[in-house]
């Protein structure tokens, strides 16, 4: 039954390179779109470690992420994480492939892989490190994989797993929430309306919190529908006075950044162990600016200052929250996405062909959910 699958690698014609071949968006070096470009001839990834398992791609997603990547953003330690020892070929990270969701059919399995077998249909989030879903194939740990939900296509699904791996480690490690913990937690969802907002709404309204959301005017319908309690429309007046009208929160998830942080901690209860986190954090544009060992020294110096104030001045934990990759978290929400308390949010979707237009419709900005691109 896989022979369909496997007949699409193909060894390339470069007499040089006798490897197994696949089609894959790369980029060969950093820059504005023109340096997405497509190619029959990328090295399909093999299984080299036994907890490793290779899927035939039949959906990716983008995130902000891929559009940053692109333009060199955290190169400095995605090539260090890649290549600890320097022991790779060669200087260089190109070719790389963005593309960080992926839904597909798992195609081969290492030896010590116990929880799937070719012809599984899964879904994981790709590690920023690793070589992307925008191609025919991607290989990654068992751990980082789980068994897609049945009840979604590949497409829908493939809308899902990034947000929903940095809304984990977000909301429960530095938020400390979890499904026995969140029904009379008070939560703020700074850009409710993008990929992970439109994620986060609904995991913590399955889990019994109560949400406030802020977003544009046009995209309140879209929150309340996935069921946000509370909207404040931040085009429409001072978005901290509105908010400081209302009761205060247990905890806050910030999408946005920015200035947002100067405001934002005023609105969580004093003292109560009431938590601000962050996605948008300087630890890879320091390390691209300063090198690896300051621009860590410098955002760990950052976090801690900023940590220690804010518990010192009013009792508030201040973290960033960073995407971890965590398969049983999946299983998690793969049973909350079939039994309907989560849906997936698409956009948009493109065909494999039409990458470069899809890096242009996340260039526009103003995300009501995600952009997928249907690779098989
Ligand atoms: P999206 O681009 O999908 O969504 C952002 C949303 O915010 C859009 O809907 C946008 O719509 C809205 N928005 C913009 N400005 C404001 C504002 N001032 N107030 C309220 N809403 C606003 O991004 P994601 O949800 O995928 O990610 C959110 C952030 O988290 C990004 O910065 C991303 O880079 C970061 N991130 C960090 C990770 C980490 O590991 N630290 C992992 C994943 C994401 P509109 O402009 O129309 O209002």
């Amino acid at each position: 039954s896989l022979a369909g699958v496997c007949c699409r690698r193909h060894v390339c014609s470069s007499p040089s390179s006798r490897q197994s071949c696949m089609s894959a968006w790369v980029v060969d070096q950093y820059g504005s779109n023109g340096v997405l470009r497509f190619t029959e001839e990328a090295t399909a990834p093999t299984v080299r470690s036994p907890t490793e398992l290779t899927i035939q791609v039949h959906a990716a997603s983008l995130n902000p992420l891929d559009l940053a990547m692109r333009g060199g953003y955290g190169a400095k330690m995605l090539k260090l994480r890649r290549d600890p020892m320097s022991v790779m070929d060669g200087d260089s990270e190109f070719p790389v492939i963005l593309g960080r969701d992926v839904s597909g059919v798992v195609v081969d399995c290492g030896a010590e892989v116990t929880h799937f077998a070719p012809g599984d249909e899964v879904w994981a989030a790709v590690p920023p490190w690793k070589q992307g879903s925008l191609a025919e194939f991607v290989t990654l740990t068992e751990y980082e994989v789980s068994l897609k939900p049945e009840l979604v296509s590949h497409t829908e699904a493939a809308s899902i797993p990034y947000v929903a791996s940095t809304a984990l480690s977000a909301l429960v490690s530095g938020g400390g929430l979890c499904r026995e913990s969140s029904s009379n937690k008070r939560v703020l969802i700074t850009g409710g309306s993008g990929g992970v907002g439109t994620f986060s709404i609904q995991l913590l309204k399955a889990w019994g919190a109560h949400v406030t959301v802020t977003c544009s005017q046009n995209a309140e319908g879209l929150v309340r529908g996935l069921g946000a309690d509370e909207v404040v429309d931040y085009t429409s007046g001072d978005v901290a006075e509105q908010l400081e009208m209302m009761e205060k929160f247990d905890v806050i998830l910030d999408n946005i950044g920015g200035e947002t942080e100067q405001w934002a901690m005023g609105l969580l209860k004093p003292w109560s162990g009431s938590k601000y986190i962050t996605l948008v954090t300087p630890l890879l544009s320091n390390t691209d600016s300063l090198g690896l060992l300051d621009g860590t020294v410098n955002a760990g110096i950052t976090l801690c200052t900023k940590a220690v104030q804010n518990i010192i001045s009013s009792g508030v934990f201040y973290r960033w929250g960073l995407y971890a990759p965590d398969g049983p978290f999946l299983d998690e929400v793969r049973k909350l996405v079939d039994s309907g308390k989560i849906l997936p949010v698409v956009e948009a979707q493109f065909p494999f062909s039409q990458v470069p237009q899809a890096f242009q419709k996340l260039e526009l900005g103003h995300a009501r959910g995600k952009t997928v691109v249907r690779v098989a």
